[in-house]
């Protein structure tokens, strides 16, 4: 827990459309902001410089705007801050919380075999080798992760989960290019904006243990983990193209208002007993993240027709 003022966040990566998972992610943490006094934060993830395009970030704003769930400050845009994020791994190695693994990818090959025969995951010898005896050529940055004990990850939606540190690899931080890697620099964006409570969907409930070692590796505070169960197709079946409507912009054309929108997204994991209709003002008062139920949401296409009208 935490008694920092809250501040919450989006982070999409802009490669393609708004999908309505990410339409949910995002009225949840507003809605959560907005119960607590917080602040709703941006964050365009756009490190993967192939896939992000301009269009894409357009898409999201269009996207939030229309929802009515602006952020209450400017988005961070992620790739800008290449550079911090390498000090922040310089400050690491300086405390001894990560080192450059000099391993050929012939080594890390040949230890990947003897890991994987003798059930355990890969180790590099350079953790514990002193960077004196530095050869010259290309490393990675890893953290350096605990070897015994365990991480918690207490999480608002799926509850205590517990990760073995044995099983879990010490995570690159650096490429051999120098660039950051997805979990240091969602770790490193997160601090500096100052953000209490990640909420987000369950695809990253994994990176949550491993975030986590990365924040107590800078003697950080770990913020409050609420991971989201998926959306489901109305068969109880993962969501796909089939199941009709999944991108924010549809809804718009299709002649939907945002309120309905608002309310019908709500209700796809969290609700308040039987309402099936209730107002802002009423979800904000009502909503925590506590009563997001851990079982993936089912769409169902006939209750938002009839928010609709
Ligand atoms: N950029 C990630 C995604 O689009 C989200 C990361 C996060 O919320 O921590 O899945």
């Amino acid at each position: 827990m935490t008694d920092r003022p809250v501040r919450t966040r989006i982070a999409p990566s802009p490669t393609g459309m708004m999908h309505i998972g990410t339409a949910r992610v995002a009225l949840f943490n507003w809605l959560y902001a907005r119960h607590t006094g917080g602040q709703f934060l941006l964050r365009i993830e756009d490190t993967d410089r192939e896939r992000s395009t301009e269009a894409a970030v357009q898409v999201i704003f269009d996207g939030l705007s229309w929802l009515g769930l602006e952020p209450d400050e400017a988005p961070v845009f992620q790739f800008a801050r290449a550079e911090r994020h390498r000090a922040v791994v310089d400050e690491m190695l300086a405390r001894g919380a990560a080192y450059r693994d000099y391993m050929t990818p012939e080594e890390l090959e040949a230890e990947r075999e003897v890991a994987r025969a003798e059930g355990r995951v890969i180790r590099s010898p350079w953790r514990d080798l002193s960077p004196n005896d530095a050869p010259d050529r290309p490393f990675v940055v890893r953290l350096k992760a605990p070897l015994d004990g365990e991480t918690l990850v207490d999480d608002q939606v799926k509850g205590e989960i517990r990760f073995e540190n044995r099983t879990l690899d010490d995570l690159i931080l650096l490429r051999t290019d120098g660039t950051p890697t997805y979990n240091l620099a969602v770790v490193v964006d997160d601090h500096d904006m100052g953000i209490t409570h990640v909420i987000r969907g369950d695809d990253h409930l994994n990176n949550a243990a491993r975030q986590t070692l990365i924040y107590q590796g800078l003697g950080w505070e770990v913020p409050v983990w609420a991971h989201l169960p998926m959306i489901n197709g109305p068969d109880g079946k993962k969501l796909s193209k089939r199941h009709g409507s999944q991108a924010v912009s549809e809804f718009d054309d299709m002649g939907y208002l945002p309120e309905a929108m608002r309310n019908y997204l709500a209700k796809l994991g969290w609700g308040h007993g039987d309402d099936e209709i209730f107002s802002d003002a009423q979800a904000i008062s009502w909503f925590d993240i506590k009563d997001v139920v851990s079982a993936p949401a089912r769409l169902d296409w006939d209750k938002l027709n009839h928010l609709n009208n």
